[in-house]
């Protein structure tokens, strides 16, 4: 009897634990949760295909009437999720918000001219400010114009703020009016050969590299010779004092570099002309053209094109070419930039 009794008690309390957890197992059925919150079906379809883990971020938090438009965004990842949502611009479009949080271009303040000007190739966010005081001042610059410009320094002023270049970028290393070489001497130097024209030095790499060019360019008719090879700090002194003294500073500051500021200090750059044209004819001759289309192949750029100067801070100059390896001489050409928009977006 007592048994009997006690076992009607169990299966009792039992049948009461079972029906009264039911509500609470039903609630943890993940869309039940999520219907409650207030997403349609369509939604909680959406969220079931996402991680565990953020389904039980959803599940804590408020309706979010956007979220369907993120999670189908093409652009869309899961786990910038909580930053999408979290952070908000009133009437930013999703796509937008999607664009900032994947490249973390994340600012206090945004309008259409911002957007815009993250949306431009080559876009560097820690130069946003510069661009946005340039576009004040250049009001009819393009954003393509305004990013070329700054990304190239040239709102610091051509020898004014400038720094030490990065040596440890070997090949890339740079040098121009903003950047200085300082007193550097390049470790790997070796003598140029006569067959090649004017003695000197080049780096090793850069040596062979032009070699190879000088020898297929030759070997098809070509006459290819150095006119001026590594210059050492002292030497540009001399040099760039030579042309103040003819020329004065403004219009010497338009060809020849200051000391330690020359490219040819790296040994990575050198002067080609051909054997019947000087540097003033070269840019006619068909060396030049044969450089054009093929310089890139061995490593070299035209390094202060026409139309660039504003960007370089030299003058045209057909017959000054840089070594700096296959793969960014190839990009430079291929996209039309100069050394300088290239260095600080891919180098710096
Ligand atoms: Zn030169």
């Amino acid at each position: 009897m007592k048994k009997k009794i006690i076992t009607i008690i169990a299966v009792i309390v039992l049948g009461m634990v079972i029906f009264l957890s039911f509500p609470y197992l039903l609630d943890q059925d993940p869309k039940n949760k999520l219907k409650k919150i207030g997403y349609t079906t369509e939604e909680q379809n959406a969220i079931s295909k996402l991680s565990k883990e953020t389904q039980n971020y959803l599940e804590h938090k408020p309706y979010q009437d956007n979220l369907l438009e993120f999670i189908t965004n093409k652009d869309f990842k899961e786990e910038y999720l909580e930053k999408y949502l979290e952070w908000v611009i009133p009437n930013m479009k999703s796509e937008d918000i999607i664009y900032i949080v994947n490249n973390n271009y994340i600012h206090d303040n945004y309008d259409n001219n911002t957007l815009s000007l993250m949306r431009q190739e080559y876009y560097i966010d820690n130069n946003l400010n510069r661009y946005l005081a340039y576009q004040t001042e250049n009001q009819t610059a393009t954003g393509e114009d305004v990013i070329a410009y700054i990304n190239s320094n040239v709102d610091l002023g051509f020898y004014e703020n400038t720094e030490s270049t990065d040596l440890s970028k070997g090949i890339l290393m740079i040098a121009n009016k903003h950047y200085t070489l300082g007193e550097y001497v390049p470790e790997n130097l070796v003598s140029i050969d006569s067959n090649y024209g004017k003695t000197g030095y080049l780096v090793k790499e850069a040596y062979e590299a032009l070699k190879k060019m000088f020898d297929d360019a030759n070997a098809q008719g070509f006459s290819l010779k150095i006119n001026s090879p590594y210059r050492s700090y002292t030497t540009q002194v001399t040099l760039y004092n030579n042309y103040v003294a003819k020329d004065g500073i403004t219009i010497a500051d338009t060809y020849s570099a200051r000391a330690g500021f020359s490219e040819h200090q790296t040994g990575l750059a050198a002067d080609i002309t051909s054997k019947n044209t000087n540097f003033d004819s070269f840019d006619t001759s068909n060396e030049f053209k044969w450089l054009q289309e093929h310089a890139h192949e061995y490593g070299f750029i035209l390094r202060y094109p026409k139309g660039k100067d504003h960007l370089t801070g030299y003058m045209y100059e057909s017959w000054h070419y840089r070594y700096i390896g296959i793969e960014a001489a190839t990009y430079i050409k291929d996209h039309n930039i100069t050394f300088e928009e290239y260095y600080a977006y891919f180098v710096k």
